[in-house]
């Protein structure tokens, strides 16, 4: 999966993996991870997620990483928020637009780096209290989701200890990856122990296991994990 595949996936248009409505389980499940309002919350290869619109209404400023451009203007298009663009001197490759949310109750600051997670560190990103991965750990094929994760662990290193964590909120699907191919891809509870458990306590918060007609009667079982510092 080249970093091409998903620029071009933006710039056709063809985003079935965006959707209109804040995803009913980060309503659901934010709460477990127990942050003081104000947290800084990391979403990695975040598109144009609505989601990151309610955990700043929350009361959390957002820090996010994607790779293509056309997204990251758009989130800001189609919240009605003006970003200003900030170029970044250490690499004048990657950018990044950040704006203000407002409501009547908060005002916090979403920040969006148009990058390769991989090209980040954790300087760029700053601090993180937690991370929220929708979509994110499933983009990727299995040959780079080990390198992935230690990228994540990096970003989410606690400043003051970097043997802690950021504790995420995690979801995944698992399916019969021979049945149909990624993205998403099928990631087992196995491989999230793999990729996690050296680092967390691995929590599973629910698990929804559904048949889709459209594709060959597939089983796919989605899973929210809470990864906590161990
Ligand atoms: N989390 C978002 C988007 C999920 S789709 C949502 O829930 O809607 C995966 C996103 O990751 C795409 O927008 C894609 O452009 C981006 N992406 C893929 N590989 C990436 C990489 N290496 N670095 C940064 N972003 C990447």
């Amino acid at each position: 999966m080249n970093l091409e595949f998903w620029q071009s996936r933006w710039y056709e248009g063809r985003i079935g993996f965006h959707k209109s409505a804040v995803n009913p389980l980060l309503t659901q499940y934010f709460s477990e991870l127990d942050l003081p309002i104000g947290s800084q919350i990391f979403v990695p290869l975040c598109g144009k997620s609505v989601d990151m619109v309610w955990l700043a209404a929350q009361g959390y400023d957002v820090v996010g990483v994607e790779l293509s451009e056309i997204a990251v203007e758009a989130f800001f298009a189609e919240q009605n928020i003006t970003p200003t663009i900030h170029q970044y001197s250490d690499n004048p490759a990657i950018k990044y637009y950040q704006g203000q949310f407002t409501s009547q109750t908060t005002e916090q600051t979403i920040t969006l780096w148009i990058a390769d997670i991989f090209a980040v560190t954790s300087k760029d990103i700053g601090h993180v209290d937690a991370v929220y991965d929708r979509a994110a750990l499933i983009a990727l094929p299995a040959t780079i989701r080990s390198a992935y994760a230690e990228q994540i662990l990096r970003i989410c290193g606690k400043s003051n200890d970097n043997n802690k964590k950021a504790p995420q909120l995690l979801i995944t699907l698992d399916y019969d990856q021979t049945k149909k191919d990624g993205p998403p891809f099928s990631v087992t509870n196995t491989q999230v122990e793999q990729y996690y458990g050296n680092h967390y306590q691995i929590i599973a918060l629910k698990s929804n296991t559904s048949t889709l007609n459209s594709a060959k009667e597939l089983t796919v079982t989605e899973d929210v994990w809470l990864l906590k510092d161990l």
